[in-house]
């Protein structure tokens, strides 16, 4: 083995790409198979970007100080070329209302809209000219796996790739292996039960989402404001201006047979917002990942980035922005094994580390899915109760919404307790809530330092504990 390995990626999603690009640019031979097309990757309607990791990923942040209806704010790279990529439209703070509407806060909303078409084909652009290979309709059915059964023993040593237009397959050998299949995880759930990271995600870790981008109707009298409705059906709905002449709408609600359709909710608000026409433009919807990441991140050969490895936000199921640290940090954790030529469990295990514990987005993920868990099923009626004794304040929403578990402080348990002190059902909901997320938050910075197998399993057991007790308690509740 050398010190550039030979890598395939099986998913150009943000992710893969960003993956790919870090390590054609160290001089890597990589190839990233994608089942799709380059004219349709990507989502065809526009999402929320963390501006954060646009920014760490070399994409310079724009949109610093504008406002709503500010002017037109232009994308451009190093040079000053236009990318295209951004939207017009960007608001650093955004109105979040409560679900019956009685009181709202300012968030800031640390995210840029991004047309997703455009940003998933100059994503996929950067890796090929970083120098990796890009194969589209191409399907990675499977992974070769060596070794033993446990995290520590197995190897994945390549993939089985299926040219869609011939229909022909065959067996790649591979130093790396990356799965950035998106949600479905294709790879990850190929290995074995026994890794302890293998598990399919359950019905319940994901969200319905609809959007659709319509004209605006520049005529009608319509006072309705970009704004954000929190806990709304069990999930949140949405309304924004993309620039002068266009309108994004949407909604997500939990997957649960009980839950209303999205789309249902959203033909509603448009029935009664004549501002929005009926010339939709684009949009769709469909399943949005809201639950936790595997416990570890990498087996021998094998690192998982993306939806496949949920790094996405809890609360909203942004994922394209936690995808894009996930492909960079995962990238810079194969360079440095590689640096010493291994590719083993040990060598990668820098990868969690940057996940879980360094940047904190594995700590604060997990926390906010505790919080989720437990407080998911809150009545309109008490959400709104919380945002009125802000309870729920500008600072906290502001957190959850940017993907951060606020640490609970006195003077915070205290106005939380004056506050909610007439409904004490709901006090204990949230003090088991905010409880169960620290102890999780606490946990994840307590990630094993190195691989050691030992060490792993005592880990993962008091996770998959700490998290049990989170259902149970909603369950009770
Ligand atoms: C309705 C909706 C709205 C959303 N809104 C937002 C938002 O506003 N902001 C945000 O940040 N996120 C949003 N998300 C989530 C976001 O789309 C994902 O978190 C993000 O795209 C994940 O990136 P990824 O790198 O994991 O790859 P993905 O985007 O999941 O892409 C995976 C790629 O792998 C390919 N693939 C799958 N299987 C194979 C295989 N076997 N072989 C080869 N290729 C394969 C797929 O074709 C796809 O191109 C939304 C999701 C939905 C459904």
């Amino acid at each position: 083995m050398t010190d550039k390995f030979k890598v395939i990626v099986a998913g150009a999603g943000p992710g893969g790409c960003i993956f790919a690009r870090d390590l054609a640019t160290a001089g890597f031979d990589v190839t990233v198979f994608e089942k799709g097309d380059y004219e349709t990757i990507g989502h065809n309607w526009s999402d929320a970007m963390e501006r954060s990791a646009l920014e760490a990923t070399g994409f310079p942040a724009p949109f610093e100080g504008a406002v709503n209806t500010g002017p037109l704010v232009k994308s451009t790279d190093a040079e000053g070329n236009p990318t295209g990529i951004y939207e017009q439209h960007a608001y650093p703070y955004m109105e979040v209302w409560a679900p019956d509407y009685s009181s709202r806060k300012a968030v800031n909303f640390r995210y840029v809209t991004t047309d997703r078409r455009a940003l998933g084909k100059l994503l996929v652009d950067q890796a090929r000219q970083a120098g990796a290979q890009v194969m589209f309709h191409h399907e990675v059915v499977d992974v070769l796996l060596s070794g033993g059964n446990s995290l520590g023993d197995v190897e994945v040593t390549g993939v089985v790739v299926k040219d869609i237009e011939t229909g022909e397959t065959q067996s790649i050998q591979a130093d790396i292996v990356a799965d950035d299949t998106g949600f479905h995880a294709v790879l990850r759930t190929k290995l074995p039960a026994s890794t302890g990271i293998a598990d399919k995600f359950s019905d319940d870790e994901f969200g319905m989402v609809h959007r659709t981008v319509r004209k605006r109707n520049k005529n009608a009298i319509d006072p309705v404001a970009d704004h954000y409705r929190y806990g709304y059906q069990t999930g949140y709905q949405w309304i924004q201006y993309l620039n002068e002449d266009e309108i994004d709408t949407g909604a997500g609600v939990r997957h649960d047979p009980k839950s209303p359709n999205p789309k249902d909710i959203v033909e509603e608000f448009i029935s009664r917002h004549p501002s929005i026409s009926d010339e939709i433009i684009r949009g769709g919807g469909g399943l949005c990942l809201v639950g936790r990441s595997p416990a570890s991140l990498v087996a021998k050969g094998f690192v998982v980035i993306g939806d496949a490895a949920a790094q996405t936000i809890p609360m909203t199921g942004c994922g394209a922005g936690g995808a894009m640290m996930g492909g960079k940090f995962a990238a810079e954790a194969v360079i440095s094994a590689a640096s010493k030529g291994k590719n083993d469990c040990e060598a990668l295990w820098e990868y969690n580390r940057k996940w879980f514990v360094d940047s904190r987005r594995g700590a604060n993920y997990a926390a906010l899915t505790a919080l989720r868990n437990i407080l998911q099923d809150l009545t309109h009626d008490d959400i709104s109760f919380l945002f009125r004794k802000d309870i729920l304040s500008d600072a906290m929403l502001t957190d959850s919404i940017n993907g951060l578990f606020t640490l609970p402080d006195l003077p915070t348990m205290a106005k939380t307790l004056a506050g909610g002190i007439t409904r004490p059902s709901l006090l204990l909901k949230l003090n088991a809530a905010t409880t169960a997320g620290t102890k999780i938050f606490k946990h994840y910075l307590a990630y094993p330092k190195t691989w050691d197998a030992a060490q792993f399993a005592a880990w993962k057991l008091k996770t998959d504990r700490l998290f049990a007790a989170t259902i149970s308690k909603k369950a009770a509740a």
